[in-house]
């Protein structure tokens, strides 16, 4: 049976907001019984975008990732619930009952995510329904996904072995795999958000003039093996990416044609900018 599922890009998204104030459009002020009661205008982000920004000027980039309610198969919150507050369909999106939630504070600890919301005024715990209202009208797409500029949201509906071929062929990633709670949104280009980069910038004098050198020989070396080799670009930059933070000690050496080479020790942290090497 087929289910649905949110496939996001990472490296496509701009941060413009749009789907998260698609989504308040939606839900704030209007109720839609048995799937969701209205969104409050203050306080709920439903769809939030986190941020984050690696390396030091000037060699800096920022992703940004959007997050929702996972629409897990094996979801926390569902066993947290009572009364049968929150369920499952068969089509793989997760509801919680606007009805039978009511007064049950304890589910927002239930998810792991931070994606259950309190709402005060009608004491009740609200999550991003999947926009099941309109899928249920017929909808292909939600509300977040058709006012993304940039097709950076997508909702498929697939069977679960499409869904893990995907996974396995385009590399796509979930948000906190170790939970252990089988998310059903998934991210392209996640590691531009949970890994990180060494980099740096080869420079050389000559005649008294300093000038970044283009196709210098870069390679990193991890424990005594070279783990990586790269060249530097016509601006004399070199970046490694997708290393995990944390991961302790690296070696950078560079070789240019015609000078000596440099080697520079690094002790990775979060995404680190060797700043200019002079060879
Ligand atoms: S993300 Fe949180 S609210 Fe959504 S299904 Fe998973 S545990 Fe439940
Ligand atoms: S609308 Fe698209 S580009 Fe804009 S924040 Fe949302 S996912 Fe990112």
């Amino acid at each position: 049976m087929s289910k649905w599922n949110m496939i996001i890009d990472v490296a496509e998204c701009t941060n413009c907001q749009l789907c998260t104030l698609a989504t308040m459009d939606e839900y704030v002020g209007n109720d839609f019984p048995g799937y969701a009661a209205a969104m409050p205008k203050h306080g709920h982000r439903w769809i939030d975008i986190l941020q984050k920004e690696r390396g030091q000027a000037p060699m800096i980039d920022i992703a940004y990732v959007p997050t929702m309610c996972n629409h897990c198969d094996d979801a926390p919150c569902i066993k947290a619930a009572k009364h049968g507050a929150i369920t499952k369909r068969d089509d793989g999106i997760v509801i919680i009952d606007p009805v039978k939630a009511k007064g049950q504070k304890q589910l927002i600890d239930a998810c792991p995510y931070g994606h259950i919301w309190w709402n005060e005024e009608l004491q009740l715990p609200q999550h991003w329904p999947f926009d099941a209202h309109l899928i249920d009208q017929g909808w292909k797409e939600t509300r977040g996904q058709q006012s993304c500029p940039t097709g950076a949201m997508r909702a498929i509906k697939v069977d679960d072995a499409e869904m893990a071929r995907m996974v396995r062929e385009e590399g796509l990633e979930v948000l906190g795999e170790d939970l252990g709670t089988k998310p059903r949104v998934y991210y392209r280009n996640l590691w531009r958000y949970t890994k990180c980069f060494i980099g740096g910038t080869v420079s050389a004098e000559a005649n008294g003039v300093v000038d970044c050198v283009e196709g210098a020989c870069v390679r990193l070396i991890k424990s005594g093996a070279v783990i990586a080799e790269t060249t530097s670009d016509n601006y004399g930059d070199f970046k490694f990416d997708r290393l995990d933070e944390h991961s302790g000690a690296y070696t950078v050496e560079i070789e240019a044609k015609g000078r000596p080479g440099k080697s520079v020790e690094t002790r990775l942290g979060v995404s680190v900018n060797l700043g200019e090497i002079r060879l």
